[in-house]
Formats: C-alpha cells, sequence, structure tokens
C-alpha cells in the first residue's frame, strides 16, 4: 500500500528511485592494514583523537546552560574519565603496533572485547554503562573518520541513484553528496532556509526536510517517489502514480528547457525599466551555470564552502588561488566575494570552532562577529580578496553586520591591509566596493547609517526573517512562522531599499526570497531593482520580470505595507 509522507519542499524536482537510510550512530568503520613505517603516524591518529574527543567534551561540559538538571555534568566527567582510561586506549595501540589494524579498526575491536565483559556482568547499572563506552568510542571513531583527507573527494558509488534519508545532514555532509550521484534527499529534521536546504538547491537534487518518521516509515531498499515542489514522499507508489510522476518530470524537463530560450534576454520589465539579475553561488561547480543561464554576475559567493571538511582554514593562498580560479570561469562578469559566514547552521571543520557549543548559536559569534573576534582566521581572507581585486571585478561583502562599530572596524581593517599591500608592491583594486548585508533588523532599521558609510546593501532575507520574527531558521518546529510576507518583513525591506535609493547606493536581495517567484513582483513594487538568486532559479525569475509591468503594480506595495497580515499580502498578490 502506498504511503504518503508530508514534510517541506525545499529543492524542487521530481525523484524516483530507491531509499537507503543513513543511520547517524552506526558508523562504516573502515578496516585495514597499515604499513610498517606507518605504524608511528597511525598510532599519533589515534592519540590526537582522544585528546581532541576530550577537548570536545569539555567544551561541552563547560558550557552546558544553567538551568541543566546537575545530573548531566557528572555523566559528561564519566566519559572524560573513560577517554583518560587506559583501557580503552592501551590494547588498541598494542593492536596498531603488533596487528597493524588502522586505529579505527583496534578500537572497534576493544569496543566489541569490552561490550562482551560488560554482557557478563549481573548488575543492571553496570550493564548500562555499555552505552558509554560506546558513545566514547563512537565520538573519537567519528573524529578518527573525519580526519581522513578529502574524504569529499572520493567518490562513493554505493550512494549513486539512491534517495537519502537521514535525521538531519549537516551542510558538509550535503557537499558531499554531489560526488556520490545522490537522487534526492529527505531528512526528518531542519528548515526551508536552513544551509542544507540551500545546498540541496545549489546541487540541484530535489529535498524534503523535517518529515518526522521518515527514517522509520520508510525502509531500506523501499521504491519511493519525492516530490520536493510539494513536499510529499510516497513510500511504495502504485503504479498509478509511478505513471503521473513520471509524466511530471518529463514535462519538468520540457519547461526548464523552454526556460532557457531567455538566457540572452536582457532583463527588463514591459515598460522597459532594466533589472539586475545575478547569480548566487555555493560551490565551485556553480559558477559554470551563472554562465550557462546568462546572470549579469555573481551577486553571492559564499565562501563557507573553502571551510569545509577539513581540519584547519584554508590559508591566504588558498582563497587567492580559488577567487582567481573563479574569476577566469566568469569571464568578467563581476563577482561579489562574502567574506565567511561561519558559525550557527554553518558549522563546518575549518572554522576553528569545533568544540564549542554555544546556547543560541544564532545569535552568537558567527559571520563578522568571529571574524573581529579572530583577526587571524578573517585577514587572510581578506587579503587574497584584496590581492584577486587586481585581477578583475570584484565587490566585497560582509554578513551580519549590526552596528556601525562592527563596520567601521572591518573598514579600518580593510584600510591597513590596503597600506600593507602598497608597501609590499603588491596590486589591488584601491576602490574595490565595500558592501554590507543587511540581515539583521538592528541593520535595516539603520540602513541609512549604514548606506552612509558603504558601497552597496544586500538583503539577506534568510537571516533577516529569522532574527525579525524570532524564529530558528532550521527549526522545523516553527517553520510554520518562518513567513516572508509578514508585514515586519516587508517593511524592513521598504526601508533598506529607500535608505539606499536615498543614499544613491545600489541595494540587492540576496537571500531565498528573491528566487521565489511567488515574491517576484511585490519586489518589483517595493523597488527591488537587483536580485541575486540561485542559478536554477534565475530563468524562472527573469520570465516573471519579463510579464510585469511596473506601473500595473504601484499601488500593491502600499497596499501590502498596510495590511495586517502575511494571509492579506498573499491574498493581494494572488489577484495580480
Ligand atoms: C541570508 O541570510 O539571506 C543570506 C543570503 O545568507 P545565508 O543564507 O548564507 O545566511
Ligand atoms: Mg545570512
Amino acid at each position: 500500500m502506498t504511503l504518503s509522507l508530508h514534510g517541506m519542499g525545499v529543492s524542487r524536482g521530481i525523484a524516483i528511485g530507491r531509499v537507503h537510510i543513513i543511520e547517524r550512530d552506526r558508523l562504516d568503520i573502515p578496516e585495514y592494514h597499515v604499513e610498517t613505517d606507518q605504524v608511528k603516524t597511525e598510532t599519533r591518529r589515534l592519540l590526537d583523537a582522544v585528546s581532541l574527543a576530550k577537548q570536545q567534551l569539555r567544551a561541552i561540559r563547560d558550557h552546558i546552560p544553567a538551568a541543566t538538571s546537575p545530573d548531566i555534568a557528572p555523566f559528561i566527567d564519566t566519559h572524560l574519565l573513560m577517554l583518560d582510561d587506559a583501557v580503552l586506549t592501551q590494547e588498541p595501540l598494542r593492536l596498531i603496533k603488533s596487528a597493524r589494524h588502522n586505529a579505527e579498526w583496534a578500537l572497534q575491536l576493544q569496543r566489541d572485547a569490552l561490550m562482551h565483559v560488560f554482557d557478563e556482568m549481573e548488575d543492571p547499572y553496570l550493564r548500562t554503562r555499555k552505552d558509554d563506552i560506546d558513545h566514547v568510542v563512537t565520538r573519537i571513531q567519528r573524529i578518527l573518520l573525519r580526519q581522513e583527507p578529502l574524504r569529499h573527494e572520493e567518490p562513493d558509488s554505493r550512494l549513486s541513484g539512491y534517495v537519502l534519508i537521514a535525521d538531519d545532514l549537516s551542510p558538509a555532509d550535503t557537499v558531499l553528496m554531489q560526488h556520490h550521484g545522490v537522487l534526492a534527499f529527505v531528512t526528518e529534521y531542519g528548515g526551508p532556509t536552513s544551509h542544507t536546504a540551500i545546498l540541496a538547491r545549489s546541487l540541484i537534487i530535489p529535498a524534503i526536510v523535517g518529515l518526522h518518521e521518515a527514517g522509520r516509515l520508510a525502509r531500506e531498499d523501499d521504491m519511493v517517489i519525492v516530490d520536493g515542489n510539494a513536499g510529499v514522499m510516497l513510500v511504495d507508489p502504485d503504479e498509478h502514480s509511478l505513471q503521473y510522476y513520471r509524466k511530471r518530470q518529463q514535462e519538468d524537463r520540457k519547461y526548464y528547457a523552454g526556460l532557457i530560450r531567455l538566457k540572452e534576454t536582457p532583463a527588463k520589465t514591459l515598460d522597459h525599466v532594466p533589472i539586475r539579475l545575478q547569480a548566487n553561488v555555493e560551490l565551485p561547480q556553480d559558477f559554470e551555470i551563472v554562465r550557462q543561464v546568462g546572470a549579469s554576475g555573481v551577486g553571492l559567493y559564499r565562501t563557507e564552502f573553502l571551510y569545509m571538511n577539513r581540519e584547519t582554514p584554508p590559508e591566504e593562498e588558498e582563497h587567492y588561488e580559488t577567487y582567481l580560479s573563479v574569476l577566469d570561469t566568469m569571464a568578467g562578469l563581476p563577482l561579489t566575494i562574502r567574506t565567511m559566514d561561519l558559525g550557527a547552521d554553518k558549522q563546518v571543520d575549518g572554522g576553528k570552532q569545533g568544540g564549542s557549543v554555544q546556547a543560541n548559536p544564532a545569535l552568537g559569534l558567527r559571520a563578522v562577529r568571529l571574524c573581529l573576534k579572530e583577526p587571524a582566521l578573517f585577514r587572510p581572507q581578506l587579503r587574497a580578496i584584496l590581492r584577486a581585486s587586481a585581477h578583475g571585478s570584484i565587490r566585497l561583502m560582509i554578513p551580519m553586520l549590526s552596528n556601525m562599530q562592527e563596520t567601521r572596524q572591518v573598514l579600518q581593517m580593510i584600510d591597513e591591509i590596503k597600506a600593507e599591500l602598497h608597501s609590499q608592491g603588491v596590486e589591488f583594486d584601491a576602490d574595490i566596493p565595500v558592501g554590507a548585508m543587511i540581515e539583521v533588523p538592528a541593520a535595516a532599521i539603520c540602513a541609512d547609517i549604514f548606506a552612509g558609510q558603504l558601497d552597496f546593501l544586500s538583503i539577506g532575507t534568510n537571516d533577516l526573517i529569522q532574527y525579525t520574527i524570532a524564529i530558528d531558521r532550521v527549526d522545523d518546529e516553527v517553520s510554520y512562522l518562518y513567513e516572508p510576507l509578514h508585514p515586519a518583513v516587508l517593511r524592513l525591506i521598504r526601508m533598506t531599499l529607500d535608505a539606499g535609493a536615498r543614499a544613491d547606493i545600489p541595494v540587492a536581495m540576496c537571500g531565498e526570497m528573491a528566487g521565489d517567484i511567488k515574491f517576484t513582483q511585490l519586489l518589483l513594487a517595493l523597488g527591488l531593482r537587483e536580485f541575486s538568486v540561485h542559478p536554477a532559479y534565475l530563468l524562472e525569475v527573469k520570465k516573471n520580470i519579463l510579464e510585469s509591468e511596473l506601473e500595473r503594480l504601484t499601488g500593491v506595495a502600499d497596499a501590502a505595507l498596510k495590511a495586517s497580515t502575511a494571509a492579506d499580502v498573499e491574498k493581494l498578490l494572488e489577484q495580480l
């Protein structure tokens, strides 16, 4: 019997295939032998992993919120003690040396041996300590497995052609999927503008998030249909559904093939108002599509990718080489590089935040805040962007600015680096435009102040909506409140656009709202003239712009701004 499950469609398209369930807690432990001359390295690898596990646990213990039950800290202390216990590591170290087992496997053998000992125990309390061993060993094994260099460069064809179901996926996991030929993915948790969802759109694979119990109601190898538009997954579909969705897959393909004809058509409204249509880029391969869809440039290049699936952050040269090769692919099109926005939903290994646990990560040390706190992380990127600016049209964009002090600090840092480069005889664009993302309500309300000090603004609606309505963008429990048409959001957008117009600087929108054709006409009515959207959505947005007449839209903005609810605005838009 067909089972129909509903979540949130976050990346459109239809996939038909078999299920593979990712069980995060069950790791695939590789077993291999190390060469004799590698024994020392392998021993070091295990000891380093144990010490990193300790660091992680200490950080967790040190950040336990005050309101938490006092039982929790001793629980973590127990795990810390286990990590210090020779019983856990001595035997694996011996196995690495004598049997030349790899560290993960040596640890697995010791885990199994200890489990067996606990299984034999009469005392039920002691028997429950088995779980502790499992947790501690899994923690070390996770660290060991992540340490494998460039794991994402090793294609794993076993996942090719499958629909993946997981409780949740980190952005780093999602990025790995591109190499695996995954058909679609479905997660039990997560919200529509989580970074993971954005990456799914970037990889152009259908995705559903917040589909509770997906991993329980679908089983390994079940046939499923994933409808990324509607957020529906059909498990074990009947012949009728299969036929229907196969037909829709064909129609989709035809529709998108038709859109490509608009590639060369200049983006302007029916009444000839030119609109700038740029692309958002996540991953190196996106740059190819930017040209294929005829974008006029890149309005948002998210640089977090550079920090993913690695232990240490990239150095200046790596940044520089990456930007040069991006400029090369862009062949003269302007590029807006956003400085790194790590933290909150964008936790990656190479951001030096590994062990820290924050109570409210979205309100914590992320993006420019982290950059200003850790200049050693920020300066290499700024230097590289400035150096690259000598070789092409580059704009520099700062995320998450919330006040002028931060803005001045960043501008001062840029000036210092410019002076440094100048004294070293290194070329750069002395007039490189520097802009801010407006994604914190404080910045939108004070957009006039920001506009007075910067060369351009770009509205990041993903965060602006989250902070305005006070809902975590990755939390599916509150995603029903995530409402781009909330009058407060619309007013902040309008304030930012007005501030830009008064200061005579360009204002773009680069949040997901800009790429959703439900909102194109309203945004035009509010005064937006620069859209930056994922390349996969660009031609569809262009089609809507080409069919819009600004004159007909006068009045829409005022009516929307006066509306009391998002539902009222939605009705208004339906009438258009
Ligand atoms: C935004 O917040 O709208 C945005 C574009 O940035 P990100 O999604 O990377 O946080
Ligand atoms: Mg943002």
